[in-house]
């Protein structure tokens, strides 16, 4: 069976980079009717907090990555770490040492002036102490020859020989039980059995492989993702824009669309684009996940967003404008239904954000015209034909889209004027500016009654 997790350090909000990795996580287990688990790595006291614990949660929420088991958080398991630690203690799978600061700092002095590799040099290794007396870490017996085959399932096999490895310290003086310690733990009791994370792990793998095999451990598979870069081709980062995945709600993406961009971020199925959920569940193959780094491309991700925006079930658009619409402070209930403004809207509406300020005079008055659009269409001899609008709209009984279709042609035909000559005044004197939906559309969408106050205030 198969059992994939996602593991995130506490240590600030869910960014970019590790979506990418929950989600092919995530994906690999639905693929396989297998079991995805969210484990939070809070071990890291000083570093970690509850805010960017409840930022995880609320990314993964809103991304829809739900998880089957979870969140478990490390810090609940240290009594099992100590138990483990022991274990290997007992088995002569790991010693005490007490080799101090001073000592290690000189020896790595000496190595270093000797353009050889920092690496502890195992005296401790054979002190055969039971119990240290003094402070001590607690090390891993490392195998001394051999190597260690990663047979990584996007990488390829890499291989690594033991002797580039030192014992490395697996509990602190004070007993706490360090990073690659509390991850061999987690995996083995968890029967994980794909270990899907950033490459920036990748020399932690062989560690934790000769950890699990001292432990008699089943080995995981393993796949380490490429890093992602920005434009400029360094490490993606905040210098590049966006790269908190609430921020990208923020700023108007539909969690579609960021899921669509980051599963084709390093992930290929030909020269497919777009994937719908069951689409990317049905086809994911970590064989297809690309070795080389790939790079960031707001550009794509905007383009994606408005595929999206236009071809969604728009209830679903509209529920996730609703939520925008309320953060302008603006009750989205006191207004237009807001499936039929996005149906108005979607064309021209590259994000959601552009979409609710595009709406905005559907709930609200505004205050002033857009000085070009006002200047251009509120003209003198625009009156005369506002006026005449006026007085046709006071007598539509129906107020919808093709009656007030014909209110307009008929004021054209009867002024001698082109549609344009009738519609732009409206629309500035409606919206406030030259920009809306098609007029009979957007007249309906405002009511008989916002039009005709609007219209009068344009008059005077
Ligand atoms: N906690 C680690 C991180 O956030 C991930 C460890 C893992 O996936 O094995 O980078």
């Amino acid at each position: 069976t198969i059992t994939t997790r996602f593991a995130p350090s506490p240590t600030g909000y869910l960014h970019v980079g590790g979506a990418r990795t929950a989600l092919f996580s995530w994906l690999y287990a639905r693929k396989h009717g297998g079991t995805f688990i969210l484990r939070i790595e809070d071990t890291d006291l000083e570093r970690s907090t509850q805010e960017s614990v409840d930022a995880i949660l609320q990314g993964m929420t809103w991304l829809g990555l739900d998880y089957d088991a979870g969140p478990f958080y490390q810090t609940h398991h240290f009594d099992r770490y100590k138990e483990i630690i022991q274990t290997l203690i007992d088995q002569g799978d790991a010693y005490y040492c007490t080799c101090s600061k001073d000592e290690l700092e000189q020896l790595r002095t000496e190595q270093m002036a000797n353009k050889q590799k920092p690496r502890y040099n195992g005296k401790c290794r054979n002190s055969g102490k039971a119990h240290p007396g003094v402070e001590a870490v607690v090390r891993f017996k490392n195998p001394l020859d051999g190597v260690v085959t990663i047979p990584d399932l996007v990488k390829g096999e890499i291989v690594v020989a033991n002797k580039e490895l030192d014992d490395l310290i697996i509990a602190r003086t004070d007993g706490t039980p360090t990073y690659n310690l509390t991850v061999v733990v987690d995996d083995m009791d968890m029967a994980i059995s794909h270990v899907i994370r950033g490459d920036d792990h990748i020399n932690n793998t062989p560690r934790q492989m000769n950890i699990l095999n001292a432990l008699g451990a089943t080995l995981p598979h393993y796949a380490h993702l490429p890093m992602i870069l920005g434009s400029d081709g360094a490490r993606l980062s905040k210098r590049h824009g966006a790269v908190s995945v609430m921020q990208f709600r923020d700023e108007g993406y539909l969690p579609e669309a960021l899921l669509n961009y980051l599963v084709r971020l390093g992930w290929s199925h030909g020269d497919q684009e777009i994937f719908s959920i069951d689409e990317m569940v049905e086809y994911f193959e970590l064989a297809d996940v690309n070795g080389s780094a790939s790079t960031f491309n707001m550009e794509k991700l905007l383009w994606l967003n408005h595929h999206y925006i236009m071809h969604s079930d728009p209830a679903h658009v509209a529920r996730h404008l609703s939520w925008h619409i309320g953060q302008l402070g603006i009750d989205p209930t006191t207004g237009p239904d807001l499936v039929d403004i996005v149906k108005a809207q979607r064309e021209r509406s590259k994000t959601l954000v552009e979409m609710a300020a595009a709406s905005v005079y559907f709930y609200q008055d505004f205050d002033g015209y857009d000085e070009k659009a006002a200047k251009k269409n509120l003209t003198v001899g625009a009156d005369a034909v506002l006026m005449r609008l006026h007085e046709e709209f006071t007598a539509v009984a129906e107020w919808e889209k093709e009656a007030l279709h014909q209110v307009i042609m008929t004021v054209s035909e009867a002024m001698a004027l082109g549609m344009g000559k009738v519609a732009q005044p409206l629309r500035v004197a409606i919206c406030g500016s030259a920009v809306s939906p098609a007029i009979d559309i957007t007249l309906a969408l405002l009511g008989k009654e916002k039009t005709l106050t609007r219209i009068e205030k344009a008059v005077n």
